[in-house]
């Protein structure tokens, strides 16, 4: 047999930041030519450079161009890419048994992932969790749990909300633009509410919470009626729709709305769950006990694993065999998801998001102290964003959006957009990278600013 040389990702990759070629180059280009005779037009990806391996606060492309993350593969990696003990754990597996099917054999790491995440949320009342592959299969599930549990047919969103990609999330997501445009008609009984954007309210960030409630309110109790009401589903932390934290008390009032009135208060922790924003969960930042929470994206360090967690008595009201799937709670992606949480434990990474996100909002802070360009800077932990609009006002700058993702890339450092109006930069670097990678992705960073 002859030796394959394949790089070595995880924290043992070299930390740096370092441009060998153009970028993209030659090699991601030869892959990219590839790519368009045998992907659909449509599937694209933010930035046109192919891996080679990737963790710490790297990832090196095919040419051996070495990138800063500051995407963390959108908030998955957030214990790092090629995590030690996730790869040991999920290898460990691997070598074991790659399936069975929980729904045919079962097996004991699913159990322990639902015994840890009936731990670690919000809430000390008897909990269960069920577990899928992604974020939108999770999200629908918990559609399903409230249904089944209320006998009401009704789910409120927000606007600015993004639930995934399937038939019913889809719906459930606000933005039309890319998500939603020619692929109706859209699922039945999906209501939408304004979101307490403090920014962007109409009367001022100081009015954002009350009269964003009342305008809920009015569309629970009066327009659909609350008994027709099965859920309310919010992001604690909007994320495609741009790191909106929404104003201090409006979730809270949500929250107890719904208890008043039966509605199940669903929170989708898929991007700010995890230890990404300084807590395990966003949720836990305004004092809130979702009777449904929805967690995928940093819960199993890349593999794909999603769950349902939630009060026993509306869990089990689910009728025999009307939930599960064939892949769900795979076996490796479930030891995956133990090392997640031993990694964030063993690490101290709620502290460690937290002093990334301190970092980062005092860099971006000076930042936005010399452009007239930031209109926002906003977040909880290590998940930041920008929101960018054009000087003096409050209009959107896609523009320079995009032309200062087009400048990092090509330093250096992967960035993500996000927004309604696709006028955000969002920061979420996973929780193992140095302080001198950080400090060095915000050094590019001003640099693009300054090259505006
Ligand atoms: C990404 C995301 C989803 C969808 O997850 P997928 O794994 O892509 O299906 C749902 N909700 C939120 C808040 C997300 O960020």
């Amino acid at each position: 047999m002859t030796a394959v040389h394949t790089p070595v990702g995880g924290p043992q990759l070299e930390q740096v930041r370092r441009i060998v070629t153009e970028v993209p180059g030659p090699r991601s280009r030869e892959l990219a030519a590839r790519r368009s005779a045998a992907l659909p037009a449509g599937l694209t990806s933010g930035a046109n450079i192919y891996t080679a391996a990737a963790g710490g606060g790297v990832l090196v492309d095919v040419d051996g161009n070495s990138f800063i993350d500051f995407g963390s593969g959108i908030a998955v990696t957030t214990v790092g890419n090629a995590a030690p003990r996730v790869v040991e754990r999920a290898s460990r597996q691997l070598a074991k048994y790659t399936h069975t099917c929980f729904l045919a054999t079962p097996y004991e790491p699913y159990i322990e992932v639902a015994e840890a995440l009936n731990r670690l949320t919000p809430g000390d009342h008897e909990k269960r969790t069920a577990l899928f592959n992604t974020g939108s299969e999770a999200v629908e599930n918990a559609v399903k749990y409230a249904r089944a549990a209320t006998g009401r047919p009704a789910v409120v969103t927000f606007d600015h909300a993004f639930h995934g990609r399937t038939l019913m999330t889809m719906t459930m997501t606000a933005k039309n633009q890319p998500y939603k445009s020619t692929f109706g008609p859209f699922a039945p009984e999906v209501y939408r509410a304004p979101m307490a954007y403090p920014y962007r309210w109409p009367s001022g960030a100081e009015n954002a919470a009350d009269e964003a409630f009342a305008q809920f309110e009015m569309l629970v109790d009066s327009q659909i009626g609350a008994d027709a009401v099965a859920c309310v589903v919010v992001e604690p932390i909007q994320g495609e729709g741009g790191f909106i934290v929404p104003a201090d008390g409006f979730l809270r009032r949500i929250a107890d709305f719904c208890r008043d009135r039966g509605i199940l208060f669903i929170a989708d922790e898929v991007q700010a769950g995890i230890a990404r924003t300084g807590n395990w969960f966003a949720s836990e930042h305004e004092g809130i006990v979702p009777d449904l929470i929805v967690t995928a994206k940093g819960l199993a360090g890349g593999m794909p694993l999603a769950a349902v967690t939630g009060r026993a008595d509306i869990m089990d009201t689910a009728h025999a065999g009307g939930i599960g799937g064939t892949y769900s709670g795979n076996p490796a992606a479930c030891e995956a998801a133990l090392g997640v949480f031993d990694t964030i434990e063993e690490e101290n990474l709620l502290a460690r998001a937290q002093a990334i996100g301190d970092l980062m909002f005092r860099e971006l802070r000076d930042i936005a102290a010399h452009t007239d360009i930031i209109g926002d800077v906003r977040g909880r932990g290590a998940m930041v964003a920008i929101e960018l609009v054009q000087p003096g006002t409050k209009t959107p700058n896609r523009e320079a959006v995009a032309e200062i993702n087009r400048f990092c890339l090509a330093h250096g450092l992967l960035t993500l957009t996000a927004g309604t109006f696709g006028n955000v930069l969002r920061f979420l670097p996973p929780l193992s990278i140095s302080d001198e990678l950080l400090m060095e992705g915000f050094s590019v960073l001003r640099e693009a600013f300054a090259a505006l």
